[in-house]
């Protein structure tokens, strides 16, 4: 009977990892770190993974919280075939060694023994069995592609997920079941990312990200709406003579805003001479949006990032003397503002200066440096946004734009109703948001059994 393990540690937005068997074969769908929490408490429970040989391990994106532990599960299955397409095939390798950099870092910092997790050798090694597999079409869990007529005993196909560059959901099948885990997904178009493609169902088991749950979606309030609001708000920034931060993921939305931004400045919404920067990794992603271009599902395939935006490149060596400059936008990492990161390093430049703003473009948790600023600055209170600089005034204007790469609630729930699965798992999720979805699925999907699976359990469908 196939069943399924959920490896992370709490039900919530962690590291995610989940221990599939299906039909004879053990499949680990990502091996994400914890974006909170630090040492072996980052990492995903991997031992109820341990006690068999993994086949094969599904990769759906390269964001650190799918990915950031790859390399430790390969370590422990070093047989085990790792399948992701090809854009997370090139996404993945600066992701996982830029992760060994923090790590190494954080280990004299925070004192943290066990880092890093892995080495770059160890990533080097492990990539050894990655292997990018086209989109849309069926592959055997030995990697070999499979024309639609081909028998087979258990097959997989990679759907375009709309979240970032790469990113897809995972479809398996037997002669008479079908699995869908859908990564993290996003059911609007974004600026250079597409909706997501859909399969149709019916489905035997649905694994589906629950981000949004909590969030009902505004009437009214579209992406394009959004977009305008921002350009008006860098436009009035500008005009009393400052400057922007923009804290950001270095991969997924350092593109998406650098492009819309890119095109308010052609269309004349913000001043042609505006200035945009970006971090080191920012441009290395950029660049793999570029390399990869051609065999991505991305609009405006014809616009070279890096070519035609021409952002400059954030010089960290010179931070001690960073002044902020009137009308440039700096689009610096981490989105979160975690401490020691280059948004967080220069904040303390904007956020005495009136004519100054910062302005947040995605999620931010409630406990990280940027939750605290969002929340200090609605409080009318100072800040501290690293310990060791103390806190801080804020006189420069805090605002935060919702520009999301996960589908909202209402797509969510209809694409799963659509999808009419009799098995729903619903995991990557904090407890309201899992909770709305557990309750509103049954009200219009009576039979589905839906159910969130607790860590370590395991649960036979
Ligand atoms: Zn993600």
């Amino acid at each position: 009977m196939p069943s399924l393990i959920n490896l992370t540690r709490d039900n919530e937005i962690g590291a995610n990892c989940y221990c599939l068997d299906f039909h004879r074969q053990r499949i680990v769908l990502d091996a994400g770190m914890h974006p909170k929490r630090a040492g072996n408490d980052a990492t995903p429970n991997l031992s109820p993974a341990a006690s068999h040989r993994t086949d094969a391990i599904f990769l759906t994106h390269a964001h650190l919280d799918h990915a950031g532990c790859l390399p430790l599960l390969q370590l422990t299955q070093p047989d085990a075939r790792v399948f992701m397409s090809p854009p997370t095939f090139h996404l993945a390798e600066p992701l996982l060694f830029n992760s060994v950099n923090v790590m190494k870092r954080q280990r004299e910092e925070l004192n943290i023994s066990e880092y890093p997790l892995f080495t770059r050798r160890d990533v080097q090694e492990t990539m050894k069995k990655w292997q990018a597999c086209p989109l849309n079409r069926w592959w055997s869990l030995n990697g070999e592609p499979l024309a639609d007529s081909d028998k087979y005993t258990l097959r997989f196909r990679l759907h375009h997920a709309g979240h970032i560059l790469g990113s897809v959901m995972v479809e398996l099948q037997t002669a008479d079941r079908r699995i869908l885990y859908t990564g993290d997904i996003c059911l609007h178009n974004q600026t250079l990312m597409m909706s997501a493609a859909l399969p149709p169902g019916p489905f035997d088991l649905l694994i589906v990200e629950t981000t949004r749950g909590a969030q009902p979606t505004e009437r009214g309030i579209t992406r394009g709406l959004i977009e305008q609001e921002l350009i008006a708000a860098i436009r009035t920034t500008f005009q009393r003579g400052g400057a922007v931060l923009m804290p950001i993921f270095a991969l997924g939305k350092t593109q998406e805003l650098i492009t819309l931004l890119h095109q308010a400045m052609r269309r004349g919404d913000l001043p042609a001479d505006t200035v945009l920067h970006i971090g080191g990794l920012g441009k290395v992603f950029t660049r793999i949006y570029d390399e990869t271009a051609d065999f991505s599902e991305r609009a405006h395939r014809d616009l070279e990032l890096m070519r035609d935006i021409r952002p400059q490149i954030f010089d960290l060596r010179k931070i001690a003397k960073f002044k902020p400059k009137k009308k440039h936008l700096y689009l610096l990492p981490s989105g979160m503002m975690a401490e020691n990161t280059t948004s967080n390093l220069i904040a303390g430049h904007f956020l005495p200066h009136e004519e100054n703003s910062i302005y947040f473009v995605g999620y931010s948790d409630p406990d990280s440096p940027a939750g605290r600023l969002r929340r200090a600055a609605a409080d009318g209170e100072r800040v501290t946004l690293n310990p060791r600089h103390g806190d801080h005034p804020i006189r420069s204007e805090v605002r935060h734009f919702d520009f999301t790469s996960h589908a909202n609630r209402e797509n969510l729930l209809n694409f799963i109703i659509s999808a009419a699965p009799k098995n729903i798992a619903l995991v990557h999720g904090d407890t309201d948001a899992l909770a709305w979805f557990q309750q509103e699925i049954p009200r219009q999907l009576p039979a589905a059994n839906v159910f969130i699976p607790a860590p370590g359990q395991r649960i036979e469908f």
